[in-house]
């Protein structure tokens, strides 16, 4: 197994039933990883620890936001406490407010780039604290093809996940000799709640954007973050990940 005897913390993995981190989950698991499973809603996060533990995984879930320093701090904390390591973070939690800048409210941009911005720096910086100690750890961030390309309609989004890439690669640059890989992974368009709420028009148009003409699903994305977390990416850091079918070449 890729990951036997792994510590790993997936943020926004409480999805359950469709979303990226759920399947993240069930995957490092199946390759041996203990799993810590944090989301805002617990009793979500829960049930995605029950069925990682159904298919023979070890997992716990806790509540909290990546948003909150305090909250990051107290996952790792308790992850040490549980299991005397931590070596993989996925940063996966992330939200989208959509509207046109001149139609965009302080508050619709805020709320993004505190989850998606600030919550992978608050995540990152509670897991390093352990990580340095260790003089290793992997961490994985989602961005999207959207902080590459940028998309109308998602300033706020596109900016948060355009800032992703680049603390990736600082992150990478900082804690590279201290043996810390951090990468990252630019999704397209996945079959998730997040594009469930797509128009039928919407999604036709996105599909004229893809080469391979169809979306992605999360173990799509699972198989990536599971490359980049394991052994098999052992020479690979600071580096950006398309899963989109082609889309954003
Ligand atoms: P999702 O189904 O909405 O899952 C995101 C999870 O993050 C939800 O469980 C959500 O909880 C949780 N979350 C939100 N804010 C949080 C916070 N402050 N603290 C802790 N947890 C929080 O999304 P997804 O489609 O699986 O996407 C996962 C990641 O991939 C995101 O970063 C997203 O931007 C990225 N991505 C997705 C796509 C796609 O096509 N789906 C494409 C590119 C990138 P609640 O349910 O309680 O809000």
């Amino acid at each position: 197994m890729l990951l036997e005897g792994e510590v790993a913390l997936i943020t926004g993995a409480g999805r359950n039933g469709k979303g990226i981190g759920r399947s993240i989950a069930l995957k490092l698991a199946s390759e041996g990883a203990k799993i810590c499973i944090v989301d805002y809603n617990v009793s979500d996060a829960e049930l995605v620890a029950k069925e990682v533990m159904e298919a023979g995984g070890e997992a716990f879930a806790m509540q909290g936001s990546v948003a909150e320093f305090d909250h990051c701090e107290k996952w790792v904390d308790e992850v040490v406490k549980k299991w005397g390591k931590l070596d993989i973070l996925v940063n996966n939690a992330g939200i989208t407010r959509d509207n046109l800048i001149l139609k965009m409210s302080d508050q619709e941009w805020d709320m993004v780039l505190s989850t998606n911005l600030k919550g992978v720096f608050n995540c990152t910086k509670a897991a390093l604290n352990q990580m340095f100690k260790q003089r290793s750890g992997k961490i994985v961030n989602m961005a999207s093809v959207m902080g590459i390309m940028g998309n109308p309609g998602q300033a706020n989004y596109s900016a948060s996940k355009g800032g992703v890439i680049a603390l990736t690669k600082t992150t990478a640059k900082e804690y590279g000799k201290r043996g810390i890989r951090a990468n990252a992974i630019a999704p397209g368009f996945i079959q998730t709640t997040m594009t469930e709420e797509m128009t039928e028009e919407a999604k036709s148009k996105v599909l004229d954007m893809i080469p391979m003409k169809t979306l992605g699903t999360p173990d799509d994305v699972a198989n990536v973050a599971l490359f980049l977390s394991s052994s098999l990416s052992s020479y690979l850091t600071g580096v950006v990940i398309p899963v989109d079918g082609g889309m954003a070449m």
